[in-house]
């Protein structure tokens, strides 16, 4: 049950800044901040007004800070409700006695999304849009951040209401022929229902299709580098950071924990993991580093095998090729400005892979092109008007909602019965539902809004 209780919340981030916002959102809004608010200026708080003022201890009447107020009235404010933002000095003492006063006055503190929840169960966005607004504020790169503003404004829920709205014609057309069974399902009717849902599956498996490319986006990839002792793995890391932020020696074995970093390769968020080098030691604080860049090789979207071409391939490379294997990898043979004398064996014929110099800087441009291509296209970086899912419930619901249309189309290929048909629709309407949250529950918005941050 939806409880129209007031709620609160600091929305600036944890710590010191310039200002500190308490937002309340509820019917006690405005009572509130007429109790804690006194504004220079005469008259009350007017809708979308900022005023100045001060912040005062309704009983103590001790001033709390100095302020800035603005009253949002329902129904045009993020929640659809009252909302009543306070922004005063950024200090911490100063937000948390604000937020205190805001609950003596009748409010209680918010859980984690509740906003955007209430925005939600108001109507004013759906489950996509609010799910944008996360994605919005965890948003690593330009590329992302479009992607998630496409989505918050509504062009993936557009998609989405477009095959619904195929498939509720659809579903009209069957039932009316079951209530009325004296009438008999037409070819034309047949094909005309046929043709609609063939429709709304092509639109769904674009959306599926756009997945990968979404939840790369969104998420970005993780690169492990990995190679014997002195192949230059540190080297590289700094150079694709640029800057100092590995130790790099001629002494072997100097890196002996993992080393994780983030860059944005021209729109795409790579972390990049730089590791123990691989070899056999009795030292047991580097093998304790070694078994952990191991560990990570199934975890990595994508591995950087650093060899160094200055020294010939030895049995320390083969350990690595050893564990390497049914991953993606890139070869990359370091260590071009000297004479190569590496001699690769047939592993590496079905690889890609690159000659840079770490020390240098030469092929690296090229080495983080191919790290980006192997992941997402230039035309989809490009594409201003991408969208694409991102979210692995909205794949997984859209694939539910597409098996229940591969079934109908095969029906309709037979001699079918109606009422199952009517069923497996109704299904798919609610697989699609869901992902715009018009069929949902509970458990699953208190799933989707725990991982909100509170004061959103
Ligand atoms: P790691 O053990 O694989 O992390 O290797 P480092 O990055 O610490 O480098 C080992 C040694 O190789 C250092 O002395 C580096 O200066 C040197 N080195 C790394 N990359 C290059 C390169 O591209 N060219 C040359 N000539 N030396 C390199």
């Amino acid at each position: 049950m939806y409880i129209r209780d007031t709620i609160a919340a600091v929305s600036t981030p944890p710590g010191s800044g310039g200002i500190g916002i308490i937002r309340v959102s509820g019917e006690m809004a405005s009572g509130i901040g007429a109790t804690i608010f006194k504004p220079v200026c005469n008259g009350g708080l007017e809708s979308h007004r900022f005023c100045y003022g001060t912040i005062v201890d309704d009983l103590s009447g001790v001033t709390i800070d100095e302020a800035m107020a603005v009253i949002m009235r329902s129904p045009h404010s993020y929640t659809r409700e009252d909302v009543l933002e306070l922004h005063c000095h950024g200090g911490m003492l100063v937000v948390e006695q604000v937020l205190s006063l805001v609950l003596r006055a009748g409010a209680r503190l918010a859980d984690p999304g509740e906003f955007t929840r209430r925005a939600f169960l108001n109507g004013r966005i759906d489950l996509i849009q609010a799910e944008a607004v996360m994605d919005i504020i965890g948003a690593q790169t330009d590329a992302a951040l479009q992607m998630a503003q496409r989505q918050r404004s509504g062009a993936l829920s557009l998609r989405i209401s477009e095959t619904r709205d195929l498939l509720l014609h659809a579903l009209a057309l069957i039932e009316a022929y079951i209530d009325f069974p004296e009438d008999d399902l037409g070819t034309t009717d047949f094909s005309t229902i046929s043709s609609l849902v063939c429709q709304a599956s092509s639109l769904l498996n674009q959306l599926i299709a756009g997945f990968d490319e979404g939840r790369i986006l969104r998420e970005g990839i993780s690169v492990l580098i990995i190679g014997k002792p002195n192949a230059g793995k540190s080297r590289l890391l700094n150079r694709l950071l640029n800057e100092n932020r590995a130790i790099v020696t001629h002494i072997p074995g100097t890196t002996r924990d993992i080393i994780e970093e983030t860059i944005n390769l021209g729109g795409l968020a790579v972390r990049l993991l730089d590791t123990a080098g691989i070899r056999h030691t009795m030292d047991i604080i580097e093998q304790e580093g070694i078994n952990r860049a191991l560990e990570k090789i199934p975890q990595a979207d994508l591995v950087l095998f650093v060899l160094d071409g200055s020294r010939p391939f030895d049995r320390e490379d083969q350990l690595i090729i050893d564990a390497l294997q049914g991953r993606s990898v890139i070869a990359v043979v370091n260590k071009s400005d000297i004479p190569c004398v590496i001699d690769l064996p047939d592993f590496f014929s079905t690889l890609p892979l690159l000659h840079i110099s770490a020390e240098t800087g030469e092929g690296v441009e090229f080495l983080k092109d191919s790290i980006r291509s192997c992941f997402i296209s230039t035309h989809t970086l490009d594409n201003r008007e991408f969208v694409a899912l991102s979210r692995a419930r909205h794949r997984d619901v859209l694939r539910s909602a597409e098996s229940s249309l591969q079934r109908i189309i095969g029906a309709l290929a037979s001699a079918c019965c109606l009422e199952l048909l009517s069923i497996d629709l109704r299904d798919a309407l609610a697989a699609v539902g869901s992902v715009t949250g018009q069929v949902t529950n509970d458990e699953l918005l208190d799933h989707i809004f725990s991982s909100f941050c509170i004061g959103k």
